[in-house]
């Protein structure tokens, strides 16, 4: 793959490595946006944020933390901005997931500083409910992975299905939308169960 951070993770091209474990690796940004400006990274490449598992992420932000905690104080710095770029469209422009971390000094000069716009009237309201609406938690992922296990069409019962919504601590509406969602059927039940 001709990815410049994959090629600097082999050794290829050289880089001011500031740290490195099993997953993660840390260097100087070449282009720094000021002193210590610091990219981290995941040895195994992963084009962008929502391409990595989730065990990564923790080790990159572990990594993070380390890193950024390192560089305020040897640099002196007064704290620190810890930013990714996610997309083209946010100025990616090395698809490998980095983070960078940017040291801060009280006056540096330097201004992040973002529009402030206001919602049209209920355009807020509306955005968090698409939003929440569609929201997937880890423990609903890891419930659909299981589910996924269950071949498709398979019929379940309503005792099957109530043991599920229990093994899951889930209510029994929340289950039901799930296995639609996984095209599991529910035999007839006469009772309306789900
Ligand atoms: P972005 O993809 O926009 O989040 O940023 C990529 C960052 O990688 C930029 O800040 C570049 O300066 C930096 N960069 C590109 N090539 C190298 C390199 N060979 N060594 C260190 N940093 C690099
Ligand atoms: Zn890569």
């Amino acid at each position: 793959m001709d990815c410049i951070f994959c090629k600097i993770i082999q050794g290829q091209i050289p880089c001011q490595k500031l740290y490195e474990d099993e997953h993660v690796i840390s260097f100087l940004d070449i282009y720094p946006a000021g002193p210590g400006h610091s990219l981290v990274l995941p040895k195994t490449h992963f084009d962008n944020l929502l391409e990595a598992e989730s065990e990564v992420l923790g080790q990159i932000m572990q990594a993070c933390q380390t890193v950024a905690k390192t560089l305020q104080a040897v640099l002196k710095a007064d704290g620190f901005n810890i930013f990714l770029n996610n997309g083209q469209a946010a100025g990616q422009i090395i698809h490998h997931l980095h983070y960078h971390i940017l040291p801060r000094f009280a006056n540096d000069d330097l201004h992040i500083k973002l529009p402030s716009h206001k919602y049209q009237p209920g355009e807020m309201e509306q955005i968090q409910k698409d939003v929440s609406s569609d929201m997937v938690s880890p423990d609903k992922e890891q419930i659909l992975s299981d589910l996924s296990k269950i071949s498709p069409n398979q019929k379940l019962n309503c005792t099957q299905a109530f043991t599920l919504a229990q093994q899951y601590k889930i209510s029994k509406k929340e289950l039901g939308e799930l296995l639609d969602q996984q095209q599991i059927k529910l035999r007839n039940c006469q009772f309306g169960c789900f």
